[in-house]
């Protein structure tokens, strides 16, 4: 609890700890006086505003206390991986082909990149977070993804196994919202994030919490039909919003025709398959992760296909923007899905350059 706060809302005196948390101060000063000795946490001194008496010492998070291991899944044939640190900056990356790897042989082929990862630490491992395509249980097994062929893998037990240590296991697109959420200055309200590439995936957090829905298939606007009698989609249905704004389909459009007329169509259609979620869930943000030439393009005109769709209320400060984090957004979404796990639900760290003296809590600005 007292790691959580530390890392949302940045340093903090024992006082305010104990006021924030609900502990009796006698309790947070043991456990403050544990964490120090572990490492996790430091002094750092007075704050500057105060004035009168003797001035209480704030505790911080040592960002570079332990490090994460991420593992993304995402990217078509490829195995991408890096560790980070706890305000998710990029310390080192790995990443491999996949080569057609399938089952358990692409199963043997993460965990050999996570311990190659693990080994490239140069602090304590917190834990290793694994972002991969298709759906995913609780308990870490894959339950279904297609393009790794995996039905009921049980990846999260393998990689515990292997290297002795926790393990966490999500859907990529979920993942990503985490972190665009926990490290990108995500609003309180609700956020979407929409990944474009080869095909469009979403996340949601609302409340604070990732929505899974009914059949853990929540955010899958992508195969939405928004247009009847449209090209058809890999779902075997047609006109899908994938049809549109899909990178390899968007691009095709543009070279057929003339590019900035099938941008704006797509932005269009975009915005009118958000409208209706954006109206109903009235939320603050829609954030868009894909190339840079076309996910801003996209952003302004859906923002405003959105706002001239909904109630005034709802339109009120709502955004659609491109994503914060850069291609990076995965593997520092599962950095995040470790600290979740390990910090006890979600945390959002706009403050953890606060936390971080002298670092940042974007790897943007590292790569
Ligand atoms: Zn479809």
């Amino acid at each position: 609890m007292l790691l959580q706060h530390l890392f949302g809302h940045g340093p903090a005196s024992r006082a305010d700890l104990a006021r924030s948390t609900g502990l009796t101060r006698v309790t947070v000063s043991e456990l403050v006086a544990d964490l120090l000795a572990e490492g996790l946490v430091e002094e750092l001194g007075a704050p500057q505003e105060s004035r009168v008496g003797k001035p209480p010492t704030l505790v911080g998070l040592v960002a570079d206390a332990k490090q994460v291991v991420a593992v993304d899944l995402s990217v078509d044939d490829q195995l991408a991986g890096a560790v980070l640190t706890l305000t998710g900056q990029v310390v080192a990356r790995s990443a491999r082909p996949l080569e057609g790897r399938r089952g358990d042989d692409a199963v043997a082929a993460v965990r050999d990149l996570a311990a190659d990862l693990v080994g490239r630490s140069t602090r304590p491992v917190l834990g290793v977070g694994v972002a991969t395509p298709g759906i995913v249980g609780r308990d870490g097994v894959v339950l279904d993804a297609p393009n790794l062929g995996w039905h009921g893998a049980a990846l999260a037990d393998v990689l515990q196994d292997a290297l002795d240590l926790a393990v966490y296991v999500a859907n990529d697109a979920d993942t990503a919202v985490m972190g665009e959420y926990t490290f990108g200055g995500g609003a309180e309200g609700g956020l979407m994030l929409l990944r474009l590439s080869t095909g469009v995936g979403a996340g949601l957090v609302l409340g604070g919490n990732v929505l899974h829905g009914h059949r853990g298939a929540a955010g899958e606007i992508g195969h939405v039909v928004v247009d009847p009698d449209g090209d058809e989609c890999a779902c075997g249905r047609r006109g899908c919003l994938e049809t549109y704004v899909a990178v390899p389909r968007l691009r095709r459009r543009m070279a057929e025709g003339d590019a900035g007329t099938a941008l704006a169509d797509a932005g269009h259609r975009l915005g009118a398959a958000l409208a209706p979620v954006v109206g109903t869930l009235n939320l603050g943000e829609v954030v868009l992760s894909g190339p840079a030439d076309l996910v801003a393009p996209l952003a302004e005109v859906a923002a405003t296909v959105v706002r001239d769709r909904v109630m005034p209320v709802s339109a009120e400060g709502f955004v659609v923007r491109p994503t914060a984090l850069g291609d990076d957004g995965v593997l520092v979404g599962a950095t995040g899905l470790v600290l979740a796990g390990e910090l006890g639900g979600l945390v959002t760290g706009r403050h953890a350059e606060q936390a971080a003296p002298g670092g940042s809590a974007s790897t943007s600005k590292t790569r």
